[in-house]
């Protein structure tokens, strides 16, 4: 790898193309003494800034402390993609949790875009918004089934989705790896630290404080809970838990039913313009259709973004770049003599169900995590759907509540392994294409 010195340095962030390419590096002080708001948030990914700024806009006083930097999290290291919808397909919420439930999910179900692209506009955030995502499959059985997720979205009015031929792919990404797939006119792709950056400077033009290096040690209950870190405090009316992967020991009533899982991602060095352009020619982002799957992307500085890999638990692998590398190099077999400029890891919190966890602790303390993988889009809409709730508007908070989480199987000893041996059967159906 090459080092990182021609970027000024980005202390406290992984060691990430994002970090080294970030709009804004200086760092926010952290809380010391009390704060009094109308709201306090934990955590500064984009489920906490996607709060922060609805209710900023909406005339609250927000306080955010964040344990680390703005981003730190699984929201300024993933793979940028605007995935619509979420990790379980409309059918499945639909057996799940009824008629009813499934139809207004499926109708917030393009809203996490919507907002991100609207706030974007409003605030002029410069995080290269590219439009539309391409869905890759392997075999005729993922291409069925991408018709049937097609065919679902159009029972919920989305007319976006397109299933391509085998000779169609070749104008999306060029690899011989793919049978077909589906493209999503309303996916895209952005840097995502440069996002997050971008809301928290809107939601702090509006007022909101952002303490960085502020870890919270302990949340009070009450009518106006308490918030402690080892240099300070916050009093609110409110307080909205939004650590989700990164939220540790702080609260083991919500976090046994939320597991951190790593994924892994890689940045080339700056490829030829040509080369790059040859590869991915309308410059949508690609996922493909498997179980453990790949995602990748150009970036604006003609880069190839690789992510995939997964480490339940939230290990962090030493040994990234051989994790993914050889992923890149089936797809992209031409990329053999490119570099590898970065690599890093990150966590994002799945859940049983693979659908976020929401709810409250108490009259005043709420939470929103566990997007399980697929959280650009999602966590956009739950935050400002936190807002909604400060704000008195609880309908569409209590839908999301009332979704029931589970505790993963195998207690806090058996369930990485149960879950690992899970993922390796779907992964086998995969590879044998069933
Ligand atoms: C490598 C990777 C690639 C991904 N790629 C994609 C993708 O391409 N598309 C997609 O849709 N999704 C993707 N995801 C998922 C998506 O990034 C997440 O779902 C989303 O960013 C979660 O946002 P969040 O705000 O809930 O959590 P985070 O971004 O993890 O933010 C939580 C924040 O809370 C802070 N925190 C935790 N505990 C405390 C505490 N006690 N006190 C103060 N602060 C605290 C943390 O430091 C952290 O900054 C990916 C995830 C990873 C890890």
């Amino acid at each position: 790898m090459t080092t990182h010195a021609q970027f000024a340095s980005n202390p406290g962030h992984a060691l990430s193309w994002y970090a080294a390419t970030a709009n804004q590096k200086s760092v926010r002080p952290a809380l010391q003494g009390e704060v009094v708001a109308d709201v306090c948030i934990i955590g500064a990914g984009f489920t906490g800034i996607s709060a922060a700024l609805e209710l900023s806009e909406r005339g609250y006083k927000v306080v955010v402390l964040e344990a680390e930097r703005i981003g730190f999290g699984a929201s300024g290291r993933n793979g940028g993609q605007i995935v619509n919808g979420y990790s379980r397909d409309l059918e499945t919420l639909e057996r799940r949790y009824g008629a009813e439930k499934a139809h207004a999910l499926g109708a917030m179900s393009l809203e996490g875009g919507k907002i991100i692209r609207e706030r974007i506009d409003k605030y002029a955030i410069d995080c290269d918004l590219r439009h539309g995502g391409f869905f890759a499959a392997f075999t005729q059985k993922q291409i069925r089934d991408l018709q049937a997720v097609k065919a679902k979205w159009e029972r919920h009015g989305h007319e976006h989705l397109e299933v391509v031929s085998h000779e169609d792919v070749a104008s999306y990404v060029k690899t011989n790896r793919y049978v077909g797939g589906m493209i999503d006119k309303r996916g895209g792709h952005i840097h995502p630290l440069n996002l997050v950056l971008g809301e928290a400077a809107a939601a702090e033009s509006m007022g909101a404080i952002i303490f960085e290096n502020s870890r919270v040690e302990n949340i009070g209950t009450g009518n106006e809970p308490v918030v402690a870190t080892s240099k300070g405090t916050a009093r609110a009316k409110h307080v909205l838990v939004c650590g989700n992967a990164y939220l540790g020991k702080l609260l083991p009533k919500i976090t046994d039913r939320m597991m951190p899982v790593s994924s892994q991602v890689m940045v080339t060095e700056p490829l030829e313009p040509g080369l790059i352009e040859s590869l991915l020619p309308a410059d949508y982002c690609v996922e493909d259709a498997n179980y453990v799957l790949d995602y990748y992307r150009r970036t604006a500085d003609n880069r190839l973004l690789y992510g995939g890999g997964i480490g339940y638990g939230g290990q962090d692998p030493s040994n990234l770049t051989a994790i993914i590398q050889p992923n890149m190099l089936r797809t992209f077999p031409e990329l053999t003599q490119a570099k590898i400029d970065f690599a890093w890891s990150g966590n994002f919190a799945l859940t049983l169900t693979r659908i976020p966890h929401v709810g409250r602790i108490s009259d005043t303390v709420f939470f929103s995590h566990g997007d399980s993988g697929h959280g650009v889009t999602t966590t956009h809409l739950l935050g400002k759907i936190l807002g909604e709730m400060v704000a008195g508007h609880a309908e569409r908070f209590d839908i999301w509540a009332s979704l029931p989480s589970l505790p993963f199987p195998g207690g806090k000893t058996f369930r990485v392994p149960l879950t690992m041996l899970g993922a390796w059967w779907y992964g086998m159906r995969d590879r044998l294409g069933l």
